[in-house]
């Protein structure tokens, strides 16, 4: 699933080719993959428009059109969004094409989890899940007062890594980095941190994030930039998918296993 690091990514790669574009006109192949409004509204509504900015939110990516309009999409599991100067032959997995005077952005989904909405700015709180994110990790949003939030939570600290009301963006692979960074097990409970360990947490955090976008991503399975490019994470990954494999920093084999459902790796020499 694309996280943080990668809708960035997906943000930055496709800014030059989407920002100041005029859509033509919008072609919806499959209407499953549109939460609001209509079939028929969510194309009419935006041909014509132009795209003003894009922003990122979590795990959400936004465009923001004309008359306060926003697309908004969130990709879930395998979805992509690309931008490509012809439309070229279309999968079966393309669900969405946007005709820009430009060339054509894509939306194409495997397994068809993704989210598309658009709506008036004044909507967004009711975009599912979007109103009730919790702190951006690359801002100044993880200081004292989320940190202290931790001895309120009797919670594995992975599962709160990935709760995205206590912060907004982490997924599976970087919770597992994230927290093999800090030097923390994954079934700690979040309650029982010291405050120098709380604050490890949220440097952990904005470091392995932002070294996760300037490595493009991690492609493990499905994710590409907007121009179908692959991320070079996975060549950094220290624990994530490295099950029996030795730890980079301590030789000891990493560990996999079971945490409410999701895969959870790491290193029991280093994360005690
Ligand atoms: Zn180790």
């Amino acid at each position: 699933m694309p996280e943080l690091p990668e809708v960035e990514t997906i943000k930055q790669s496709l800014a030059p080719y989407v920002l100041g574009q005029r859509i033509r006109e919008v072609t919806l192949y499959q209407p499953r993959v549109v939460a609001r409004p209509g079939p028929e509204d969510f194309c009419r509504l935006q041909a014509g428009a132009t795209v003003r900015s894009l922003a990122r939110r979590g795990k959400y990516l936004l465009f923001y059109l004309e008359e306060e309009r926003v697309l908004v999409v969130h990709l879930r599991l395998t979805g992509r969004l690309v931008w490509q100067a012809s439309p070229g032959p279309l999968s079966k997995h393309t669900h969405v094409v946007w005709h820009l005077d430009n060339g054509f952005l894509l939306y194409e989904d495997l397994r068809r989890f993704g989210r598309l909405w658009l709506v008036r700015e004044t909507e967004l709180v009711e975009v599912a899940g979007l109103a009730a994110l919790g702190p951006e990790p690359l801002g100044e949003g993880l200081g004292g007062s989320w940190a202290a939030a931790f001895w309120r939570r009797d919670r594995p600290l992975k599962s709160l890594l990935l709760d995205q009301r206590f912060v907004a963006g982490i997924g599976n692979i970087y919770a597992d980095e994230i927290l093999h960074r800090a030097g923390l097990h994954p079934l700690r409970r979040a309650a029982t941190l010291s405050k120098g360990e709380a604050e490890a947490l949220a440097e952990a955090i904005r470091n392995v994030l932002t070294e996760a976008i300037e490595h493009r991503g991690t492609s493990i399975r499905d994710y590409v930039d907007g121009q179908g490019a692959s991320g070079q994470h996975q060549d950094f990954l220290q624990v994530h998918g490295r099950a029996g494999k030795a730890c980079y920093r301590c030789g000891t084999p990493v560990v996999r296993i079971k945490l409410g459902g999701r895969g959870t790796y790491f290193c029991p020499g280093c994360q005690q």
